[in-house]
């Protein structure tokens, strides 16, 4: 990129680092960002800033806030004795869209995969297992259909089945494999309204 000036391919070479954006993306960005008012492009480098300096996780589901506890948690309108376990915080996102689950999650930030030599210690399962020393009703888990999914559905619910607190499993209505945040609100309706005992 010998073409460009240096802040010029600084700016595409960061912006290309980013995941999906490929090199004419990048291009694309970085003069659509140069040919934006000044305050705008202020205003989006300070959200990023600001973002990643306050952005911590929520100190019940663990998910990502900016505050001590979510504004999930803290809606008191919400059964708070459901705990729906995700694997991220985009898996969240995507059942909260449906607007029709009324309960709580459970972040884990990952999920077990001898594989890549991810164990149980390594997301968020110790907090998960702490939180139902509370009163708990049932714990749906709604990690990928994914084999690091099921290994970590499965761990989960044998974790969970001595302490009588009732388990399901989102119906398999979600493809195998299939990322949670790309499948429409229907399925994820269908795949919740669905669940199994464990
Ligand atoms: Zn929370």
């Amino acid at each position: 990129m010998d073409y460009y000036s240096r802040q010029i391919s600084k700016l595409i070479q960061e912006l290309s680092a980013l995941p999906g954006i490929g090199a004419k993306s990048a291009q694309r960005l970085a003069f659509h960002i140069l040919n934006m008012p000044e305050e705008a492009v202020e205003s989006l480098a300070t959200a990023i800033v600001d973002a990643k300096k306050n952005v911590r996780y929520c100190k019940e589901c663990f998910t990502l806030t900016d505050e001590e506890f979510c504004p999930i948690c803290r809606d008191s309108g919400r059964n708070h004795k459901t705990i729906m376990v995700v694997e991220n915080t985009r898996d969240l996102a995507a059942y909260e869209k449906t607007g029709k689950y009324e309960g709580v999650y459970h972040v884990l930030h990952g999920a077990i995969s001898p594989m890549l030599g991810i164990g149980p210690n390594d997301i968020k399962l110790k907090e998960l297992m702490q939180r139902l020393q509370q009163d708990v009703d049932e714990v749906i888990i709604a990690t990928n259909s994914s084999l690091e999914g099921e290994t970590t559905a499965m761990y989960i619910s044998k974790l969970i089945k001595p302490t009588g607190i009732k388990v399901t499993r989102i119906a398999s209505g979600v493809p195998v494999g299939g990322d949670l945040e790309y499948i429409d609100e229907v399925t994820l309706l269908r795949a919740l309204e669905g669940r199994t005992e464990l």
